[in-house]
């Protein structure tokens, strides 16, 4: 009956166009309209228009686009490090959790979004990384964006690095306690704004463990010991390193040696944890005990839904059994990196999958990347204003799922198409 309803009263609206879509008159909407339409005319003039490639299979080393793309482009631009977004068993347990708890909650966490998958989730995460309690969000651009205001008072202090990611300086604006800069990975300004921060009550480092667009690390254990000397407490964000970076893939903190100095990390599920979405913190329990009753995103947003619980702790399961697929990803990364340098090229940042061929000249970048793909090498180049000014580049991000063959032949493109642009003698 109300079906019947709803339809009837969509066919009667007034304004809407041949296709269907409707749009608002008057003169505001018309105004509103033009001004939109000189902010993407300025965008397209800068050269800076973001397009999205339409992809018509899972996500994968090898994909099809659609609209006649074809098959077998070689896909070397996802976070997918661990080839985990399309793992079979993943896959299954998504099923799984889809048949056994429904599509989804329908309710915030703390009224009726709480089922028993997102508990064993939160305390398999904290066992992953070996702290006392973890909180679930939507995406970890929540989770950034719902700590710092939470923690951090007027009273208090917040160090960030200058590189780090949009979501925790997003997170970091919302938050009122007194914001210092430091320049990226310097440790010398660093510790003078530590010294200058002395003042406050608390002070809290905040950076990126991996660094996206350099592919680089954060000096970790030189922010801790400058932490300790100073009287602050240090907090990752860990989505280009979960699952992947350490001797069991628990991240930089693994890595370098100090999961014991560092006191938060943020990271995602949207990435080598089976790449669905979802992000999380992990800590302290009555720092995420104080998350579950103030942080913004988590109160007032939606539980995450069966199926990408499902996905996040299957992936979990898989990297606590073996650390075989972070050590496959590791070896495929040491071969682009080796087989590109001796060809000539200059990768950025050192035995991440984060493999940042640096061109320079944008436009360089730009017609390699549309030369490579037409190659079947899927790859993306990155100019100003994502990347500084004479440093732009073609990311390529290596999987687990990638073969020695794919990647050779990755790295044959790219000489062929260096040589005929110039990027190399
Ligand atoms: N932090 C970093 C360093 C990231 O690269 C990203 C994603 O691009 C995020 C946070 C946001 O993660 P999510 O996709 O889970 O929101």
């Amino acid at each position: 009956m109300w079906l019947r309803a709803a339809a009837r009263a969509a066919g009667a609206g007034a304004g809407a166009g041949a296709g269907g879509s409707r749009s608002a008159s008057g003169a505001a909407a018309a105004q509103l309209r033009r001004r939109l339409e000189g902010e993407l005319e300025g965008i397209r003039g800068a050269g800076t228009w973001k397009s999205e490639r339409v992809i018509a299979s899972p996500q994968g080393p090898h994909l099809r686009l659609a609209g006649g793309g074809g098959a077998g482009i070689l896909n070397f631009c996802a976070n997918n490090y661990l080839g985990l977004s399309s793992h079979p068993q993943v896959i299954r347990a998504a099923v799984r959790a889809l048949e056994e708890f429904g599509a989804g909650l329908s309710s915030v966490r703390f009224i009726c979004g709480t089922q028993s998958i997102h508990k064993d989730l939160e305390e398999k995460i904290a066992r992953f990384h070996q702290r006392e309690d973890a909180i679930l969000y939507a995406s970890c651009f929540d989770a950034n964006a719902g700590i710092f205001e939470a923690l951090l008072t007027p009273e208090d202090a917040v160090l960030s690095d200058e590189l780090n990611h949009a979501s925790i300086i997003d997170g970091i604006r919302l938050c009122k306690a007194n914001k210092y800069r430091y320049k990226h990975m310097d440790m010398q300004d660093l510790e003078a704004k530590l010294q200058d921060a002395q003042k406050h009550r608390l002070r809290l480092v905040a950076t990126d463990g991996a660094f996206s667009m350099d592919g680089d690390i954060a000096p970790l254990r030189e922010i801790c010991q400058l932490a300790q000397k100073y009287d602050a407490l240090v907090f990752i964000d860990e989505c280009h390193a979960t699952g992947f970076l350490g001797p069991n893939g628990r991240g930089t903190d693994e890595l370098l040696g100090v999961m014991d100095k560092v006191t938060i990390i943020n990271s995602t599920l949207g990435k080598a944890l089976g790449g669905a979405a979802g992000g999380y913190t992990t800590g302290p329990k009555p720092l995420i005990d104080l998350l579950r009753q103030r942080s913004r995103p988590y109160l007032f947003s939606n539980s995450l839904p069966p199926a990408v619980v499902g996905c996040a702790s299957k992936a979990l399961d898989l990297l606590m059994e073996s650390n075989a697929i972070a050590q496959s990803m590791a070896a495929k990364t040491q071969r682009f990196r080796s087989k590109m340098t001796a060809a000539g090229f200059t990768i950025s940042g050192k035995d991440h999958p984060i493999c940042p061929v640096m061109l320079g000249d944008a436009r360089l970048a730009a017609v390699m990347a549309e030369d490579m793909l037409s190659r079947g090498i899927y790859v993306i180049g990155f100019s100003y204003p994502v990347v500084p000014k004479g440093k732009a580049r073609i990311r390529v991000q290596i999987s687990a799922v990638h073969s020695d063959e794919d990647i050779d032949r990755c790295v044959e493109a790219f000489t062929e198409v260096g040589r005929k642009h110039g990027a190399l003698p």
